[in-house]
């Protein structure tokens, strides 16, 4: 038995999970039981707007269902606010962490107005190069700006001045079960959003302190989410916690070559059992 061997899987309960979601689940089920250790369930439910409880429920449903056993309590991330409230502290103390005031509409004209804006990573084969990344605007602004603006704007975002950063920790790697060492490279998602002005957290930081928290060894999860790890690898040396090591599986693809999404309700686990699929055909189909 290796307690220390712990793996998890985080779904957000914005729909119904679909065979990709399965996937991912069994497989960090899997290993976990192959090496005598622990699995993790988290529901990652900090966007109000996305998440239902109908949707946790049938998180629970699904899983069961597929025969996958988790250890209570279940964390979920809406009731640990304060845990994402104490590494934002840390950030800011750090000087690492700003305002931003720029909307959608902001970025995007101040995008087109610079012909030499960094782009992110490709997301799909289809397209040459990712999204353009923040082009820093708020960044720049002056403190009493950025004071005056902090009072009067209703909602407003906390973006991590990444260069800074990385400057601070100094070169990073990190381990993928697929691709070997990876040299850290957190520029690649430019200064992402840690957290907004009504709520203490966004993804990256919420699920860089949990994976900590939960001791979470092995991180298994779709291969969508690599870019990401540049960024939590950097979130993890600036906080002080533990790298665990990756697995950024290849992610389901539909008839059609797309990636499944929670959309597509033909692919997901409950509308295979109502179509009388059984729980082993669909494990034995995905490993
Ligand atoms: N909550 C994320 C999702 O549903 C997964 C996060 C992770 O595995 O790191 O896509």
């Amino acid at each position: 038995m290796s307690q220390s061997f712990v793996t998890r899987f985080a779904p957000s309960p914005s729909g119904f999970l679909h065979l990709g979601h399965a996937y991912s689940a069994l497989l960090a089920y899997r290993r976990a039981a192959d090496e005598g250790g622990r699995f993790l369930l988290r529901i990652e439910d900090i966007d109000p707007a996305r998440s239902k409880t109908a949707f946790v429920e049938a998180i629970f449903e699904d899983l069961e269902w597929l025969g996958i056993k988790w250890e209570n309590p279940v964390r979920t991330q809406s009731r640990h606010i304060d845990d994402y409230q104490a590494a934002l502290a840390t950030l800011n103390a750090k000087g690492l962490i700003y305002p931003c005031f720029c909307t959608r509409k902001d970025i995007a004209a101040e995008i087109a107005r610079s012909a030499t804006a960094p782009h992110g990573p490709a997301k799909g084969q289809a397209k040459a190069q990712g999204s353009a990344l923040y082009p820093g605007t708020c960044r720049r602004l002056r403190p009493v700006e950025r004071d005056q603006l902090m009072v009067s704007e209703k909602s407003f975002a906390f973006r991590l001045d990444v260069e800074k950063a990385a400057q601070m920790t100094g070169p990073l790697t990190w381990h993928d079960k697929m691709k070997g060492e990876i040299a850290a490279c957190p520029a690649l998602l430019g200064d992402v959003v840690v957290a907004r002005k009504d709520t203490p957290t966004s993804y990256h930081l919420a699920v860089t302190v949990d994976d900590a928290i939960q001791n979470i060894s092995h991180v298994i999860r779709g291969e969508d989410l690599f870019h990401s790890t540049h960024i939590h690898r950097l979130l993890q040396a600036l906080l002080n916690l533990p790298t665990p090591r990756y697995h950024h599986h290849k992610l389901l693809l539909d008839a059609n070559g797309k990636r499944l999404a929670k959309r597509d309700q033909a692919q997901t686990i409950r509308a295979r059992r109502h179509a009388g699929v059984s729980a082993d055909e669909i494990v034995a189909r995905l490993i």
